[in-house]
């Protein structure tokens, strides 16, 4: 095992790696912006070491800078969280030529699965359930593209090969805004990840959006760990997410989890990744793969007892993997709330200084931030600043036990979206469980409007 792993992140994630290498024995080494500090998950590291001022692009980007820190520090691993250079496969590639071991897959998978025309190739051709789309990236020739669109039917959705984080994607509904759409993409694209190659898919109308959690080692052994609803987001970005997911059959997640672990044994998969489908009308149509931990990860790990940041650890490590599929149970049922530090209503970031802060507690409740009273919010990074895990026996249990910790918790000093999960904690459509992709968008239009 290692003994010691540089962290090349910061915030919640920086602090939950470094509490699973502290439960291992493992020495950590955080690295920080001179935005962060005074961040106490850098006061308890073994060492930490600034490597540049605040904006990421000279910090937590700042490759040279990091395995520069890995070099003066000795640390043997990096652990890359999620976000920043987390699937970055030149990231990675460098780490290992340095001479370090890069906790994540192998540079070539996370590059594979980084185009996604590639990424479903290689879904389609392991058997896993793909969006119908064009045969991989669109031809320059027009009538083609027409030809293409007719064939999966109205309305389409032309997607950038190289997107992310919900960008590059158009809508079409009708032939005549087609070949526009698809050049204004292309175009966008191009400028936007240096790539303009496009593809097209079919644009499911009311979709879930279901993740299957998966684990694998460098010996061909990879496992499920059962899939999560984060059907509930705000362009794109997911706020709350659960496990297991409403009304999902034994049979659907052996079905679909079964398809990815084998697609995992065939692409050579290697650490904790994450299969994100859209489901409708009891079918799972993937639409791209993962390759890091997830912020939604707590959710499977309080209903399987598996510690994913720990697995991720020990097969980079070299270990083979400790379960297999069989010792996979889930017990119970946990949602996650993703605390955000902005108006709960207009979505405005809301960074500085925390002047009071009561965090939840009780049966069930995990709390999983780097946040403490005095803290200060750098306006520089994404604006969450915490998660909020509820775990019950039931989800009837863990949605109770979730209002409950949300009225407990009082931060003072910036606005939170706290007030929007109270709200949302409430509804009667998300209590019910199953909520379509744009169910939040829409009521908080209505909501705009009366
Ligand atoms: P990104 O890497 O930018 O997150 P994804 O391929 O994961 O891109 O898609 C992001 C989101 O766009 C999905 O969660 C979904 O809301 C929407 N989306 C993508 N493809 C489709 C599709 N074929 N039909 C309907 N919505 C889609």
């Amino acid at each position: 095992m290692f003994e010691k792993i540089l962290i090349a992140n910061r915030g919640e994630i920086a602090l939950r790696i470094q509490r699973a290498c502290r439960e291992m024995g493992i020495k950590t080494v955080v690295v920080h912006s001179e935005a962060d500090r005074e961040a106490k998950y850098v006061k308890l590291a073994d060492e930490s070491v600034c490597i540049g001022p605040a904006p990421s692009a000279k910090s937590y980007l700042h490759v040279p800078a990091i395995i520069a820190a890995a070099e003066v520090t000795d640390a043997q691993a990096i652990h890359p969280g999620y976000g920043f250079l987390s699937e970055n496969a030149d990231f990675a590639e460098r780490v290992e030529e340095s001479g370090f071991v890069f906790i994540g897959p192998r540079p070539d998978t996370i590059r594979q699965m980084g185009d996604k025309v590639a990424a479903k190739n290689a879904m389609i051709a392991a058997g896993v359930p793909c969006v119908p789309g064009s045969d991989g990236a669109l031809p320059e020739d027009g009538e083609e593209i027409i030809r293409t669109a007719q064939r999966i039917g109205y309305p389409v959705i032309i997607k950038a090969a190289g997107g992310g984080g919900g960008r590059g994607m158009r809508v079409v509904h009708t032939e005549a805004a087609l070949l526009n759409a698809v050049d204004m993409t292309r175009t966008e694209a191009g400028a936007a990840f240096g790539n303009p190659t496009v593809y097209m898919e079919k644009y499911l109308q009311l979709p879930r959006h279901i993740e299957i959690q998966v684990l694998a080692d460098e010996y061909g052994n990879a496992i499920y760990l059962g899939e999560r609803d984060c059907s509930m987001q705000r362009r794109h970005q997911k706020i709350i997410e659960e496990a297991p997911a409403p009304g999902i059959t034994d049979e659907e997640r052996q079905r679909i989890g079964e398809a990815c672990a084998e697609a995992c044994r065939r692409i050579g998969y290697r650490g904790a990744g994450t299969f994100e489908f859209l489901y409708e009308n009891g079918e799972f149509y993937f639409i791209e793969m993962n390759t890091r931990v997830q912020v939604e990860h707590p959710v499977t790990e309080m209903i399987t007892g598996i510690d994913i940041v720990q697995e991720q650890i020990r097969i980079a490590a070299g270990e083979k993997l400790r379960y297999t599929q069989d010792d996979v149970k889930l017990s119970g049922h946990a949602i996650e709330c993703r605390i955000n530090a902005e108006d709960p209503f207009t979505f405005v970031p809301s960074p500085g200084k925390i002047d009071g802060y009561h965090p939840a507690g009780g049966p069930g409740i995990r709390i999983d931030s780097h946040i403490y009273q005095g803290y200060t919010v750098p306006p520089n990074y994404d604006s969450m600043v915490g998660k909020v895990i509820a775990y019950g026996d039931t989800r009837d249990q863990a949605l109770a036990r979730m209002r409950i910790a949300l009225s407990e918790m009082a931060i003072s000093g910036i606005k939170t979206n706290i007030p929007l999960h109270q709200e949302l904690l409430l509804d009667s459509a998300f209590i019910r469980g199953g909520t379509s992709i744009h169910y939040l968008e829409e009521r908080l239009a209505q909501k705009k409007e009366h």
